[in-house]
């Protein structure tokens, strides 16, 4: 039998990884990580891609601490269940280069079995419910990095490091839990 994801309404604030202060976290930059999800699909003119019936982006985002200036990651994967979606909606959802015009619902995310990388087996999520359907950001971290992931273009995949495969393998071992049709229920 699949693993089955339960969620729980709310989530606690972000804390830093490396002092463990809360809402301390300053965006810095982001860019997209690139798991290798079988028989994806590039949907939404390369905005997206698509496998197992939902459209989806994973980034790896770089957050500074305004308490103690450490460096913390979080890993993002933003999924809708449906198959495909138009350019207008992949850049307002998933590039959020627009407003949402939803409220996010905050989750907490448990999985009943253990996800490298993963303390306790729990992660957060906001979801939205959206003309095109089910909109999920996954949100994975913080987590501390020892790497600089900001380079003199910002934070950039093609800089390479350990980060970016162990965002990619983290997302990999994720996807089949959020894609079963067992985890697209909200539960008590
Ligand atoms: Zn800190």
């Amino acid at each position: 039998m699949a693993t089955q994801l339960r969620l729980r309404r709310g989530y606690p604030a972000f804390k830093c990884a490396v002092c463990g202060k809360e809402e301390t976290l300053s965006h810095q930059d982001g860019d997209t990580v690139n798991p290798n999800i079988p028989g994806a699909e590039t949907v939404a003119g390369g905005l997206a891609l698509s496998a197992n019936g939902h459209c989806y982006y994973a980034s790896l985002n770089v957050y500074l601490c305004k308490a103690c200036g450490g460096q913390c990651y979080i890993v993002d994967l933003c999924t809708l269940n449906a198959p495909e979606i138009s350019e207008d909606w992949a850049d307002t959802y998933f590039m959020m280069n627009n407003r949402y015009p939803e409220t996010p619902s905050p989750f907490t995310v448990i999985c009943p079995e253990a996800v490298s990388g993963i303390a306790a087996g729990l992660w957060t999520l906001d979801r939205m419910e959206t003309a095109a359907g089910t909109f999920d950001r996954h949100n994975f971290g913080p987590f501390a990095t020892n790497e600089n992931l900001i380079g003199p273009n910002g934070v950039a995949n093609c800089m390479g490091g350990a980060i970016w495969q162990k965002a990619a393998a983290l997302v990999e071992k994720v996807w089949p839990l959020i894609t079963a049709k067992a985890s697209q229920t909200a539960g008590a």
